[in-house]
């Protein structure tokens, strides 16, 4: 392990917080985490501050617990639980990010499922599971803040790429941070079209096989850089 791996897992982080504010997804609040590429059981989070603003200073490196390696005072985010458990519980994930996009809440809210509704679309899954803190926790603040809810969190999100928290938001994962980005940015535009086309006529969703091939197809290696290059472009940092 180099250190010039860890100096790019660290610098593609910057750039993920800065991609998910430019494209809506995470706005004042919600965070990205990717898991270190030189030890499984460590991830690099920022320090508690807006994605938008985040910079190579902020980034902090955490044990799957939570705790922080090296916190030289800064204050974490009280949701890291949230990325820890998933690690913990999900070995083919390396990249986690949470979000209160706007247009994703009603789904979170109502009954009316959020899937794949355009070929884009399909690597958030066929299903999309909701984890509701209430039945397990009664009122509480609303955050994964402790590693109970995150074990809780991560049983209903299964091994699916992203799930809903009720009146909350979302997580979605990826086998990268590239993946997990691409996983969030549409899966916001999805549910923003489920919401326009309902209101047109009955939704014709995508075939658990569409949701299949399309999937493997975009998760590819291609489509992954292709994807990546313009968001980093439209981010700002084109030919950084
Ligand atoms: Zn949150």
């Amino acid at each position: 392990m180099t250190t010039g791996t860890i100096e790019h897992a660290l610098r593609e982080l910057v750039l993920a917080n800065r991609i998910l504010a430019r494209e809506g997804v995470i706005d004042d609040f919600g965070h990205v985490s990717v898991r270190s590429p030189a030890d499984p059981n460590r991830y690099f989070l920022s320090r508690s501050r807006s994605p938008e603003i985040v910079d190579l200073a902020d980034i902090m490196e955490f044990t799957l617990e939570g705790e922080a390696i090296d916190g030289q005072g800064r204050r974490p985010y009280a949701e890291r639980a949230l990325h820890g458990a998933i690690y913990m519980a999900r070995r083919d994930v390396n990249a986690v990010t949470h979000h209160h996009a706007r247009a994703v809440l009603p789904f979170t809210v109502t009954d009316v499922p959020l899937k794949p509704l355009f070929h884009m679309a399909s690597v958030i899954g066929q299903e999309v599971p909701l984890w509701d803190s209430q039945p397990e926790f009664g009122d509480t603040n609303m955050l994964v803040d402790d590693l109970a809810k995150g074990h809780s969190l991560a049983k209903a999100l299964g091994k699916n790429p992203t799930a809903l928290l009720r009146g909350h938001g979302a997580v979605c994962v990826g086998a990268s941070l590239r993946e997990a980005v691409f996983v969030s940015i549409y899966m916001k535009e999805n549910a923003e079209l489920v919401l326009a086309a309902r209101h047109l006529g009955e939704l014709q969703y995508l075939t658990p096989g569409e949701i299949g091939q399309t999937g493997d197809m975009l998760r590819s290696q291609l489509a992954q850089s292709r994807s990546w290059e313009y968001r980093v472009a439209r981010a700002g940092f084109r030919g950084l």
